[in-house]
C-alpha cells in the first residue's frame, strides 16, 4: 500500500478517484463535511462514478448554510447524500450527558456524534475517500494518499492530499460549483455550529474549530484521546 501511495504522489486526483471506484466499486464511500475539497471530490466523482455512496455525519448541530448546501449539491450534481445520524438526538444527549456537552467535554461529544456513527457506517465499506490535505495543518502535513485505516478497518484514500486551497478554489470557480457561503464570511473550516467560529487575518485556518480547547481534530482521522 505504501508503494501505491508513493506512486500516486504525482497522480491527478481524478485518476486516483477512478482507480478507487474501479478497485472498490460499491464498497467505496466518500465521507464529506462539504469543505471545498469535498465539493471538488463530489463533482469529479459525479462524472467518474456517480453511484459512489456519499456519506456525511449529520450531528444535528450543523450550520443552516451547511444543510442548505447538502440539498443544493444533491440537486446540482444529481447525487444522493446519506446523512449519518448519531444514536442520540441533541435533546437526548443533553438529557443524558448535560446540556452543551460540546462546551465541557467536546472530545466525548465528537465521539458520540461523529466517531461512533462513522465506525458503524464504515462496517459496510472496504474503502473510504476523505478530503484531508497536507496544507491544512501541521498534523495533516504528512498524510499519505493511500493507507490502511485501523480505526475503520478500511483503506483510506486522500486524493487531494497534495492539492492546495488555491487549486481547489480555481476548480470551484471554473465549474461554478456551489460552496458553503460561510467561507466568504471568514470561516475557512466549517464544522458544527457550537464549535466553529470565524478566524481573524493571520490566524491558522483551523483556529476557528474548537476555539478555546486543545482539541484540533474530531477524532475520525486522528485519535483525540486526552484532548478536551
Ligand atoms: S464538533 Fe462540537 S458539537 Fe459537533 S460533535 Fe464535535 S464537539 Fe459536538
Amino acid at each position: 500500500m505504501e508503494n501505491l501511495s508513493t506512486e500516486f504522489e504525482s497522480a491527478h486526483p481524478q485518476d486516483i478517484l477512478r482507480w478507487a471506484a474501479e478497485t472498490y466499486g460499491e464498497k467505496l464511500a466518500v465521507v464529506t463535511s462539504f469543505q471545498i475539497t469535498g465539493i471538488v471530490t463530489l463533482h469529479m466523482l459525479s462524472q467518474i462514478a456517480p453511484e459512489t455512496p456519499v456519506l456525511t455525519l449529520d450531528t444535528g448541530l450543523l450550520f443552516p448554510e451547511t444543510y442548505a448546501l447538502i440539498d443544493t449539491l444533491e440537486a446540482k450534481l444529481g447525487i444522493s447524500i446519506t446523512r449519518i445520524a448519531p444514536e442520540l438526538s441533541v435533546v437526548e444527549q443533553n438529557q443524558n450527558y448535560g446540556v452543551g456537552l460540546w462546551e465541557h467535554e467536546p472530545a466525548l461529544c465528537c465521539y458520540l456524534r461523529k466517531v461512533l456513527p462513522l465506525q458503524k457506517a464504515m462496517q459496510s465499506y472496504d474503502a473510504w475517500i476523505t478530503g484531508l490535505r497536507r496544507d491544512q495543518s501541521q498534523k495533516r502535513a504528512s498524510v499519505p494518499i493511500v493507507s490502511w485505516d485501523e480505526q475503520h478497518h478500511a483503506v483510506k484514500i486522500t486524493p487531494f492530499a497534495t492539492w492546495t486551497e488555491e487549486m481547489l478554489w480555481t476548480y470551484i470557480h471554473a465549474y461554478e460549483l456551489p460552496y458553503n457561503p460561510l467561507h466568504d464570511r471568514g470561516y475557512p473550516s466549517i464544522g458544527c455550529l457550537p464549535c466553529t467560529r470565524a478566524v481573524q487575518a493571520g490566524e491558522d485556518k483551523r483556529a476557528g474549530r474548537w476555539s478555546g480547547h486543545s482539541k484540533t481534530e474530531c477524532g475520525i482521522h486522528f485519535s483525540t484521546v486526552g484532548a478536551d
